[in-house]
């Protein structure tokens, strides 16, 4: 059998062995249900998911009781989102988000338009970067949210987070960031940073799918959301649904070898990918870069190549798993909004592909794709003659 090498880690990464190792007792002996404290089982359940929440806020410098578990990135954006709208007493609501962010928040913002929400749009620079200054210009006395992606999921662009945050605080405006793709490859200060709601999610950090958290900078002192999901009072009634403890402890685990590991991955990733990037652009003719050659997540390269398109691309390349679209909205296969929005052209964007490099490639596996790439464009290019 073909051995494909794995390079889409922005969409969703391998579950680490130490990861797995500590999710199975929760998942075969170990089955309580954490709210039924009346026994051993569930005591010791509700213990693990103490750990896991420790953990899960070590990692990003919040505290135990600001974090609420959820079952993704895309739950703990819609419950921070709709939770502060709900809450708001105010007669006219304004957002201000980005064109480039997940649909997890695009869509969430198309449905509260219907409801007389203003939202709007940023545009990033052509490297993908939103720009304070605009942030700052488009406030409106009525602004109560600004929503900005902490890195870009298709061309890993990393946003200036911090003087963003700063300049919410300094306006008392409420700031969300959804950090799915910085979490665990950048330091993430949520104090430093002036973060109020971030969202997160273990699978993108060789955690298990189905489980997601979201910060809540002072969950305990204002009354700050309103709950989306309604029933048992799990979470301080933020949300509610039995604990998936196995999921949540192997998300505590896969935060805690991430905050042993951030260090050494970041600069070897960086290495790598600036590496794939300076050998490609190099033998390849026509070789562009979408986003930002320096601020942006270690782990993402995202790069055309003139006049290869994706589907000889991935005819081609059947032994590289390699992202086309975007990756978690792919199956529309719509011309990606994000490439679109820095300034690409159609053709542009229908030569650009993903490389999501992470914690289980190999340096052999690098160098094989510096060479296999070229190699494989040159067959397409031959081809086409
Ligand atoms: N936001 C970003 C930036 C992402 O990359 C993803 C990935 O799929 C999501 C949100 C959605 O995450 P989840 O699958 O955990 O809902």
């Amino acid at each position: 059998m073909q051995r494909i090498i794995y390079l889409d880690n922005n969409s969703t990464t391998k579950i680490d062995p130490e990861v797995l190792d500590a999710m199975m007792p929760y998942l075969k002996e170990k089955y309580g249900n954490p709210s039924s404290t009346s026994h051993t089982f569930g005591r010791e359940a509700s213990a693990a998911v103490d750990i896991a929440r420790e953990q899960v806020a070590d990692l990003i410098n919040a505290e135990f009781s600001e974090i609420i578990f959820t079952s993704s990135t895309t739950e703990s954006i819609n419950l921070a989102i709709k939770g502060v709208i709900e809450n708001s007493e105010r007669e006219k609501i304004h957002i201000i988000t980005t064109k480039i962010e997940h649909k997890a928040v695009l869509n969430v913002c198309k449905y509260l338009e219907k409801f007389g929400v203003e939202v709007t749009y940023l545009s990033p620079d052509s490297s993908g970067i939103i720009s304070p200054l605009n942030v700052r210009e488009n406030l409106k006395p009525d602004t109560l949210l600004v929503i900005i992606m902490s890195a870009n999921n298709e061309i890993g662009t990393i946003q200036p987070i911090g003087e963003i945050g700063e300049l919410c605080e300094e306006k008392n405006i409420l700031f969300l960031t959804d950090a799915a793709q910085s979490v665990g490859k950048i330091p993430m200060d949520v104090k430093q940073l002036n973060i109020d709601f971030m969202a997160f999610s273990a699978h993108k950090i060789y955690g298990p799918k189905g489980t997601g958290a979201l910060y809540v900078r002072k969950l305990g002192d204002k009354n700050l959301l309103y709950p989306q999901i309604h029933g048992g009072g799990q979470e301080k009634g933020f949300r509610s649904g039995t604990l998936n403890v196995a999921g949540i402890v192997g998300f505590g685990k896969a935060c805690e070898v991430c905050k042993r590991k951030i260090f050494d991955e970041f600069n070897k990733h960086t290495v790598w990918r600036d590496r794939i990037i300076q050998n490609l652009n190099a033998k390849i003719e026509g070789t562009f870069l979408n986003g930002h050659p320096v601020k942006r997540i270690p782990n993402n390269i995202n790069i055309g190549f003139k006049g290869i398109s994706n589907s000889l691309f991935i005819n081609e390349f059947s032994d590289l798993a390699i992202s086309t679209g975007s990756a978690c909205s792919s199956e529309t296969l719509e011309p990606s909004y994000v490439l679109s929005a820095i300034g690409r052209i159609k053709t542009e964007i229908s030569c650009s592909i993903r490389i999501g490099i992470g914690r289980f490639n190999t340096e052999e596996e690098i160098e094989y794709i510096i060479k296999r790439i070229p190699d494989g464009i040159n067959k397409i290019k031959e081809k086409l003659l």
